[in-house]
């Protein structure tokens, strides 16, 4: 069965979907996005998803597509029409069409596009066996807190892991770690403290990253939201990632280095567990 996707008013089978060559999504990565990830057919997190969503916007003085309530009924609709039980949905927004120019538009409709995709989330070979990354330059562009689409520096890096023969990279500067290709690093420190880059324009302001430190601070486990060098991680007791489609998804290697025992760690484990649970009990 083809997807139906959403563009602009319409659902349509993916392969009739269109959008304009004049969309500066397209000429400019004049865009931005969210991904909402779904379980058991809801979905985890939304509020949070469009909380960011209005933020990334006005951050750009780009216009809302939709209202918030008419968005949500879209995803609802496309969860429904696309049956999907475990997986993404992806909400792209642009400033839509117009004449090529650097300077925004004037009364460019935004486009809207939303498409699916099912996959498993709860049983992963990265949840069972963690996941091994190397660490790169952080090439990215200063505003990393606006979701925007323009994905071509991470997309380099997790090429340049997949060359290297392992599962992601984490971005550095100057020996600091910024985040995950698409998540947001955290290690744990031999006394069980989950440390984890505190919030700024330099990383996406994760929306998992935020539910698990909440879970994590409601079970007692102590959280440091501040920078961490390569050298602290590779010397961490444990690390993983957060993100919408990983969840929490334990880090067993780092440039080579096993951390800890190279198997995924007990608080890295008990955080996946906790979200889970708790995001099926809030999901919607
Ligand atoms: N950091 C980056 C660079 C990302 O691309 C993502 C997700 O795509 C995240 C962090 C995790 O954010 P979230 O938890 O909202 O999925």
């Amino acid at each position: 069965m083809s997807r139906i996707v959403y563009v602009n008013g319409d659902y349509v089978p993916e392969a009739e979907a269109k959008i304009s060559v004049f969309d500066r999504g397209f000429l400019m990565a004049d865009g931005v996005y969210e991904v909402t990830s779904v379980l058991a057919g809801r979905m985890i997190d939304f509020a949070a998803h469009m909380a960011r969503l209005r933020r990334s916007l006005a951050e750009l003085e780009m216009d809302a597509p939709a209202g918030e309530a008419e968005l949500e009924a879209i995803h609802r609709e496309m969860i429904a029409r696309n049956a999907l039980e475990e997986g993404m949905i992806y909400m792209q927004v642009t400033r839509g069409a117009a004449d090529r120019d650097f300077t925004y538009p004037e009364g460019a409709e935004p486009s809207l596009v939303l498409f699916t995709q099912a996959r498993p989330l709860r049983d992963t070979a990265g949840a069972r066996n963690g996941i091994r990354v190397i660490t790169v330059p952080d090439i990215r562009w200063a505003r990393r807190d606006i979701k925007t689409v323009q994905l071509l520096a991470p997309s380099m890096c997790k090429m340049a892991a997949k060359t290297a023969g392992v599962d992601d990279a984490w971005m550095q500067e100057d020996g600091v770690v910024t985040e995950g290709t698409s998540n947001n690093a955290c290690i744990v420190t031999a006394e069980g403290t989950v440390v984890t880059r505190d919030l700024s324009s330099d990383i996406l302001h994760g929306i998992t990253r935020a539910a698990v430190l909440r879970f994590a601070r409601e079970a007692q486990v102590k959280v440091e939201e501040r920078a961490f060098t390569v050298e602290e991680a590779r010397a961490a007791a444990e690390a993983f990632v957060t993100s919408a489609s990983s969840f929490v998804t334990p880090v067993v290697e780092i440039d080579g280095t096993a951390i800890g025992d190279g198997t995924p760690g007990p608080v890295a484990r008990r955080l996946r567990d906790i979200y889970i649970e708790e995001s099926l009990k809030a999901a919607t």
